[in-house]
């Protein structure tokens, strides 16, 4: 067998998505919209299991962790508070010849990424040279052209990074002509200015005549959380440290949006914010970095595709943040932050709603904001990296081909399939008497269409993990086929112990296991 070490390329995932119900455009019949798409049968299933699995390692396993389900729609003043009414923007830049338009700050990253690609071919050249006694780690801190290249990044990141911060928008311009960055499309290098542009959705509450209030679709899930933690703390009977968790749809409309489900205009988080005793909160910042990563790592999916990315330059309110990047077809990108982000979020809204949202802690009869630690993960890049990581296609011994999704099995849209033989002889009522079993405890499909080779086939490519098959003998001895997807192997067990036997292999329990 040989398999092929990267994954699918984007484009194929994409017709994959399409072609086997996971993902389809928004509104195809009207030939889509741009930058939102719909989740099908076993796209919904998958992104429901993303979703059990992080909200039971976040919530379910720990005492001091709560959920909520606040509203899309808030109070417009909130937004005013977090300070995304004000800077909420993304620098765009418009390409004067090809007329397409770009975000600055990306366009700078793209020519970062290059040289980090230069960087790792030096890397890969030189193990090659040295063998066995190559020393990765001293390498790159040593080598005169990587550590030219480490230099070049790390002045060009200090220097956008100022600009961001300062909204210095023409030196970001600057950077992009003295860099020479062409548009990727036309290869033109003649840019306007550099503007600012407000991301978040905005519509109004009540009739016209009313006079109408504008509100915002939250472009975020967090302030939703901040603005009921004293709520949440009371009800629930919480002492710092403890967290609150939700998963919910923010949208942004994000200038530029390709890639997929990578950067949509309506996206789903899943976010949890951690409050602290000011002065702890650095430590709980390592704490959830490294439980995060593992959670990410215990999938399966590879290690060598996450690393983490330290931010230098930090948002005004953040004294530490960092980002968990996954190695998606088109390079490493951030497909979770970590944040360490003071006391800004609730102090801002004490001033904006002059409500106190002081923690008492009786310990040291003390009252203080605390501080708050989040981790926030989109669902749908999630669901990408996950996509992206299964996809396969394989060449079997025999020569023909395979298209096969690898997905952890307690995630796949489906556990088991139930393939009757033939449609006859007494095998289809035989497998509906064990549908009517196992349908209590996996999500299964049913198939009794095409040769037995087909229809397996056609569970590879949705990832189901598990095929039981019913044949004539199964009549005579209440035996089963099971077929496992990645190695293709069959071994026969009895009725009586299929659905122990597929608890075993597809239970979320032991992932969760794992992670304690
Ligand atoms: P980026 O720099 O890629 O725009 P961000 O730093 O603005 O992302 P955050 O505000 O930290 O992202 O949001 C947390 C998470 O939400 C991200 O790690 C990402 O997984 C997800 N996310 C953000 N924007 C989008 C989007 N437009 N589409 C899909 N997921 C998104």
């Amino acid at each position: 067998m040989s398999n092929s070490p990267d994954g699918g390329t984007l484009k194929n995932i994409v017709s994959h998505c399409k072609e086997y119900g996971f993902i389809y455009p928004s509104s195809d019949i009207y030939d889509g919209l741009g930058a939102t798409y719909d989740y099908g049968p076993n796209g919904s299933e998958l992104k429901n299991n993303i979703k059990e699995y992080w909200w039971k390692a976040m919530v379910s396993m720990h005492s001091n962790i709560v959920g909520i389900d606040a509203a899309i729609f808030m109070h417009p003043t909130t937004w005013k508070a977090s300070g995304h009414v004000d800077a909420f923007n993304d620098p765009l830049i418009d390409n004067k010849d090809s007329k397409k338009r770009y975000r600055a700050d990306v366009l700078i990253e793209e020519y970062i990424a290059k040289i980090e690609g230069k960087i790792s071919k030096e890397v890969t050249k030189a193990a090659k040279r040295f063998g066995d006694s190559f020393d990765e780690a001293q390498f790159v801190s040593t080598n005169p052209r990587v550590v030219g290249y480490k230099e070049k990044i790390q002045s060009i990141e200090y220097r956008m990074g100022q600009a961001l911060e300062t909204g210095d928008l023409s030196d970001l311009k600057l950077l992009i002509e003295e860099l020479e960055i062409a548009d990727p499309v036309s290869g033109s290098k003649n840019w306007t200015d550099v503007r600012q542009f407000n991301l978040m959705f905005s519509t109004e509450v009540g009739s016209l005549a009313d006079g109408a209030e504008k509100i915002y679709l939250r472009p975020e899930t967090a302030q939703g959380i901040f603005v009921n933690y004293l709520n949440v703390q009371k009800t629930s009977r919480l002492k710092t440290p403890f967290g609150i968790a939700q998963i919910g749809k923010a949208f942004r409309n994000e200038i530029i949006a390709r890639q997929f489900i990578f950067r949509m205009r309506e996206f789903e988080q899943m976010e949890m914010q951690f409050f602290v005793q000011p002065g702890t909160e650095m430590e709980w910042y390592e704490h959830w970095k490294e439980k995060r990563i593992k959670w990410h790592k215990s999938l399966g999916l590879g290690e060598e595709k996450y690393r983490f990315h330290d931010h230098v330059n930090l948002a005004h309110y953040a004294n530490a943040a960092s980002d968990i990047e996954f190695n998606f077809p088109m390079g490493f990108k951030e497909i979770e932050g970590i944040h360490s982000r003071t006391d800004f979020d609730l102090k801002a809204h004490e001033e904006h709603s002059g409500k106190k949202l002081q923690f008492f802690d009786q310990n040291t009869n003390e009252s203080y904001v605390p501080y708050v630690v989040e981790t926030s993960i989109g669902l749908d890049r999630m669901f990408l990296a996950i996509m992206s990581a299964a996809y396969e296609e394989e060449k079997l011994e025999d020569g023909s081909e395979r298209t096969v999704l690898r997905i952890p099995p307690a995630l796949a849209p489906n556990k088991v399939a139930i393939l009757p033989l033939v449609n006859k002889d007494g095998l289809p009522e035989k497998a509906e008497e064990i549908l009517n079993e196992i349908k209590f405890d996996f999500a299964y499909q049913y198939d009794v269409k095409d040769a037995i080779g087909r229809r397996y086939r056609r569970q590879d490519a949705i990832g189901t993990p598990y095929c039981v098959t019913i044949d004539h003998q199964t009549l005579e001895d209440n035996t089963v086929t099971i077929r496992e997807r990645d190695s293709m192997k069959q071994e026969r067990v009895s009725i009586d112990r299929l659905i122990s036997t597929l608890h075993e292999k597809v239970d979320m329990k032991h992932l969760l296991k794992s992670l304690a």
